[in-house]
């Protein structure tokens, strides 16, 4: 795994995680919802789950909502903001796909795109404004963005938020299990997705506020107080949970270590290809991402031959929509022709200073080999 740099599209299941799911597949295999005895203590496990789950965030254990990940959940915000009536909802210009598609979708017209400064990360002068001139009902700024690395100030924005009475939404995908989760709790509606952090693939979560309009997302059967119909994933929740439980207790060494890694990385990154840029170089970013360019030919070769060497790494537009452009990179002002030459590099919790500089002298291989001068 030390040539795995793509932590950010998905990362490995962690041990904590494969066990918990063996073991609540064999002995909780029992519908939660239905009544005898074996059922109940399924029940009761995915009840201990959701307490889990609010006390890692700082919020209720009423408030928490398991589905399938951050694509359902930020979806699921934006549906429930317009079946609110907001006749307003303003996003960041730098979230997922799966926070811009569904607004522009279901707020044709009444969406304000807050924009973010050149560092990436979002003008709060200007969020300040929308919230005076537009009164958005629903405010969504991520925590930390997947393709740069940027942390955002969410906390900032979510006090603004409080101030104009808009609910503030955070999806927190990329930030749970490598930062502080504290104060996340405090936001109106928070997502997270187990995969980010060494959970299996299609389990997440939602914080909702239990004020106002209850959310009604899928409907069918009574799982998740109405909030979203069908039978419970209980081996993948057992799974996330522990996932996380390990990353909280190796955060803050990996944060360390990690940091060191990546910071000799870009020492020698700068040394090997001067031409090249790290963008958001000057933000706070989360200490295992780098997003960067590198000199013609285009990304994709770079990214070809370091695979055949047994580094994986991504063109950084991996979730982005039209072919090649990226939205953050638009927004935060990066030319277009850049754009085909940006790598993200995103490194794991066990991630070694020696692998980041293996990767880099791989960078200075394939630079050979592509005869750049
Ligand atoms: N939000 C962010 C910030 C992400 O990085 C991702 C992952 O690609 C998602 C949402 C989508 O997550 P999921 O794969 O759980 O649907």
């Amino acid at each position: 795994m030390s040539g795995y740099f793509d932590y950010n599209a998905t990362c490995p299941l962690h041990p904590a995680a494969r066990e918990a799911w063996l073991e609540t597949s064999e002995r909780f295999w029992q519908n939660p919802s239905s009544l005898y005895r074996e059922a109940g203590a399924a029940r009761q496990r995915l009840e201990d789950y959701r307490d889990e789950a609010a006390m890692r965030l700082g919020c209720e254990a009423e408030e928490m909502v398991f589905l399938s990940g951050a694509t359902e959940a930020n979806n699921a915000v934006i549906a429930h903001a317009a079946a609110a009536g907001w006749e307003r909802i303003a996003v960041s210009a730098v979230e997922h796909p799966c926070v811009l598609e569904p607004a522009e979708a279901l707020f044709p017209g009444r969406l304000q795109l807050v924009p973010v400064g050149p560092d990436g990360r979002m003008d709060l002068e200007a969020l300040k404004a929308i919230l005076q001139e537009h009164r958005p009902g629903l405010v969504a700024l991520m925590a930390a963005n997947n393709e740069t690395g940027i942390l955002q100030p969410w906390q900032e924005a979510r006090q603004l938020c409080e101030k104009h009475g808009a609910l503030f939404h955070c999806d927190a995908a990329q930030w749970i299990g490598k930062l502080n989760p504290e104060g996340l709790g405090e936001c109106d509606f928070l997502t997270g997705s187990a995969h980010k952090f060494g959970g299996p693939k299609g389990i997440g979560f939602l914080k909702v506020p239990q004020r106002g309009r209850p959310l009604r997302w899928l409907r069918g059967g009574p799982q998740e107080e109405r909030r979203r119909a069908g039978t419970e994933n209980l081996p993948g929740i057992a799974a996330m949970m522990a996932a996380w439980a390990a990353r909280e207790a190796e955060r803050e060494v990996a944060a360390q270590t990690g940091l060191a890694g990546r910071t000799a990385f870009e020492v020698k990154f700068r040394q090997v290809l001067p031409e090249g840029q790290i963008i958001g170089a000057d933000a706070p970013r989360l200490w295992n991402t780098v997003l960067m360019t590198v000199p013609a030919p285009a990304n994709l070769k770079w990214l070809t031959r370091l695979s055949a060497r047994g580094f994986a790494v991504s063109t950084g537009s991996a979730c982005s929509r039209g072919a090649g452009a990226s939205d953050v990179l638009r927004a935060m002002g990066v030319a277009e022709a850049a754009q085909g030459q940006v790598l993200r590099l995103s490194a794991g919790w066990s991630t070694t200073a020696e692998d980041w500089l293996a990767l880099a002298e791989a960078l200075a291989a394939v630079r050979e080999q592509l005869s750049v001068h």
